[in-house]
């Protein structure tokens, strides 16, 4: 497994950004390709499902099958929408895939919009992402310049607009419901599903929604074809991905690896090691709503079946790694507090269990917790996960059980020996999983 250059050769190429530049380098080929040639829907789906292309948003769900569940005889507009609030904690891929590349988001946008046969696109920009909102636009302006969206494109009969939305800084609003109502004006309010916004989505109509560094392959895939892309990666798990590591590491940035690489080899040879040459303590290894990792989980392969067999999770890719000197309470009572701030507060267990966590943690980490609290951290954790409407719940509860159960020793650490109250026959937080 190796270090290889797919998105981030462009990164590399002074002014890739600009689409002249990105032409020289072969931009817009696949897309001119999949519309000159009029390729069918079918074949589209097809050549994305054999590179085994999995949605790099964090949900890993494999992209081409996503496209294929448009209905067909859907009747009306149908919509593709570009996730682009990149909002979890750690994570920090797609804005230099927008500021560094934006044409390669618009070539593969194009691709799949072709694929469900939809003539609008939505992006959803997060809304603090000022500079690559501007990259974008002048992406778009260019590429209706050249006759690459807009009407006809490419010299077809094919017509497809780009329209550009900034989010106005919810987290919630990547989920894709939510992402969905606060396009169409209303709060960003995630809702129950069914049904799937592929069968009815923005304005009730058939949407596929994926994520930025996931469209941003598919030019490739059709590039240099499904195989090599494929086997780029391990089974299930094609191709490569872009790995935002942050943290206590000598060398923090945005790497491209093939999907299977081993942890340890991001970490000790790209990233170039634990600062300070410290021991390592933690790893996050997808963002801050996965389920923590010691370092003597690190020996894991980096692919979404990989990190799921050990209960967690590859996630967005945004891996914050954690030397010997973290306080792990303090991380935890972080994130803890970022979530209760960002619940939107429509279900019970996660806006009032995202606020009984943080204000136990607080008590926990100013030293004045017991271990009834822990206790009670994690019960009110565990009733959270599943139990609402959209994932938010789950991605504040896994952070507070993985913590609790593989660093108690810390946590018991700060709570005060003189306020444990009497042996309630209860089990300890962590003793269950
Ligand atoms: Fe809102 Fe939280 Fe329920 Fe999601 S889980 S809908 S963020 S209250």
């Amino acid at each position: 497994m190796a270090k290889v250059k797919l998105i981030t050769r462009f990164f590399e190429i002074e002014d890739a950004n600009l689409l002249p530049i990105y032409e020289a380098n072969g931009g817009y080929a696949a897309a001119r390709k999949v519309v000159t040639e009029s390729w069918p829907p079918d074949k589209i789906f097809s050549t994305v499902k054999a590179a085994n292309l999995r949605g790099l948003g964090g949900a890993g769900f494999p992209a081409g099958m996503k496209w294929s569940f448009v209905p067909k005889d859907a009747e009306g507009p149908k919509y593709l929408v570009v996730n682009a609030d990149e909002s979890e904690p750690g994570t920090f891929k797609d804005r230099h895939i927008m500021l560094k590349a934006p044409h390669l988001l618009l070539e593969g946008a194009i691709i799949a919009a072709c694929s469900i046969n939809a003539e609008d696109i939505y992006i959803y920009v997060r809304g603090e992402y000022y500079q690559p909102t501007q990259s974008l636009e002048r992406a778009i302006e260019e590429a209706e310049d050249a006759g690459f969206l807009g009407k006809n494109i490419f010299g077809s009969h094919k017509n497809i607009k780009v329209h550009l939305h900034r989010g106005a800084g919810a987290y919630i609003c990547g989920e894709e419901t939510a992402l969905l109502s606060s396009l169409e004006g209303f709060k960003g309010w995630p809702k129950l599903k069914p049904p799937f916004p592929a069968v009815k989505g923005l304005f009730s109509k058939p949407t596929i929604i994926n994520n930025v560094e996931t469209l941003s392959y598919v030019p490739i895939v059709i590039d240099k074809g499904p195989e090599y892309f494929a086997k780029l990666g391990v089974e299930r798990n094609g191709g490569a991905r872009l790995f935002g590591i942050s943290g206590h590491v000598k060398k923090p940035g945005v790497y491209e690896l093939s999907l299977g690489t081993p942890m340890r080899e991001l970490i000790f040879d790209h990233a170039g090691g634990v600062r300070g040459d410290r021991k390592l303590k933690a790893v996050i290894p997808g963002g801050s709503s996965c389920p923590v990792l010691t370092a003597d989980e690190i020996d894991v392969n980096l692919d979404f079946d990989s990190l799921a067999k050990i209960g967690s999770m590859l996630g967005s890719g945004g891996m914050i790694i954690m030397d010997e000197t973290t306080d792990m309470v303090k991380v935890l009572l972080r994130i803890c507090r970022f979530y209760a701030f960002e619940s939107c507060g429509q279900c019970t267990p996660c806006r009032e269990g995202t606020g009984w966590m943080t204000r136990i943690m607080e008590r926990v980490a100013s030293g004045e917790g017991t271990s009834q609290d822990l206790d009670d951290l994690y019960d009110v954790a565990g009733m959270i996960g599943g139990n609402t409407i959209c994932p938010l719940g789950d991605a504040a509860s896994l952070p507070v059980l993985s913590f609790v159960k593989k660093f108690r020793a810390e946590f018991e650490a700060k709570v005060s020996a003189a306020k444990v109250p009497a042996a309630s026959g209860k089990k300890s937080a962590g003793e269950e999983i």
